[in-house]
């Protein structure tokens, strides 16, 4: 069983952490609470990196919008193993959000995510860094982007395919706002979850542009037991939409399958996805779904490939919009890497 399977039913019994090395040697479980402490404002933070800076110690960022789940919590436990300290950034990032989206609804659940942080074992410390948006968008933010004023960052010829394509400016806004963790937090490492791959495409490309001293640390998506990528927006969903959703995984992993049995074509792995989603897309009435895309795309360039080549391998990924509890749509997406 890998860590990340270990990690589920270990967080859903309370966060406690099984330390791996005790537990080799000795048999025992040890359990040491993380202690979370939280920062509001830059001034405070930059005071805090400074002492840590003097004390030679490392700090690992995990940015992320709230609404913890283990997915999150699998982040932070790598950095907490990683590095002395950990910041843990808990910001609903108005820049990425298109007016139309869910900035004002996205599940905001303060104390739970701190609840769950406390309760992970660590004996390295956790900074929770919650800045109000004046702190991070002194100029002040409009989700208009016609109406912006101020500094924002784009990497372009990442940013306008896949999720770019449905989203336009969505990765103009994580771009920026990690510029600005980055600068102020002055992290040795950084988290992101292979869950949302082009956004971990986009960093690795920005980080290595604008030379910014940092390492990305990517870790693999973390799955509710159906198989469906877990994600705060998941709770937009009915039980049972949650429950038919893992069909994304499903068709990806036909996808796999077929490249792992050594056929190599675009069209022959995408008509195997097509096929499985495909019943769901045309029914009129209960599980209905729109493909919004389907890609199978170079890992670097994030361009479309004809072929997967070994060795090279490829990303496979795909959004849809599923039914929702309000009778709307909820987009999911997912990835698999092929080696
Ligand atoms: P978010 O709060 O949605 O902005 O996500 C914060 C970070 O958590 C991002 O790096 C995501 O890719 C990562 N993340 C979200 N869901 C998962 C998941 N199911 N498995 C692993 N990482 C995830």
């Amino acid at each position: 069983m890998n860590r990340l399977t270990t990690l589920t039913p270990l967080i859903r019994s309370g966060f406690r952490w099984v330390v791996p090395s005790l537990t080799r040697s000795f048999h025992v479980t040890q359990t040491c609470r993380a202690d979370v402490k939280v920062i509001e404002s830059i001034k405070d933070l930059r005071a805090w990196r400074r002492d840590q800076m003097l004390n030679s110690k490392t700090v690992g960022l995990v940015p992320t919008m709230g609404a913890l789940h283990n997915g999150h919590l699998s982040l932070v436990q790598s950095s907490l193993e990683q590095n002395d300290n950990t910041v843990v950034s808990i910001f609903v990032n108005p820049s990425q959000f298109a007016p139309h989206e869910d900035l004002s609804n996205y599940p905001r659940t303060l104390e739970t995510d701190i609840a769950a942080l406390k309760s992970l074992d660590s004996p390295n410390p956790i900074t929770v860094f919650m800045p109000p948006v004046s702190e991070m968008y002194p100029s002040g933010i409009s989700l208009e982007v016609s109406k912006q004023v101020g500094a924002f960052v784009e990497v372009k010829g990442l940013s306008e395919q896949l999720e770019g394509s449905i989203r336009p400016h969505f990765f103009r806004g994580v771009a920026t706002v990690v510029t600005k963790l980055i600068n102020a937090v002055g992290p040795e490492r950084i988290y992101f979850g292979q869950k949302d791959i082009q956004q971990v495409v986009v960093i690795k490309r920005m980080v290595k542009d604008l030379l910014m001293p940092t390492e990305v640390v990517m870790n693999p998506t973390v799955r509710e037991e159906n198989s469906l990528a877990m994600s705060s927006r998941n709770t937009y969903l009915s039980q049972d939409s949650r429950s038919n959703s893992n069909i994304l995984y499903k068709a990806l992993a036909t996808g796999e399958k077929l490249y792992k049995s050594g056929v190599s074509s675009r069209n022959d792995i995408l008509s195997a996805i097509n096929a499985v989603l495909e019943p769901f897309a045309t029914s009129a009435d209960g599980f209905h779904i729109d493909v919004e895309y389907i890609s199978i795309s170079d890992k670097i360039t994030l361009k479309e490939v004809d072929k997967v080549n070994p060795g090279s391998g490829a990303i496979i990924s795909a959004a849809i919009r599923v039914p929702n509890k309000e009778q709307k749509q909820t987009r999911i997406i997912d990835n698999i890497l092929l080696d």
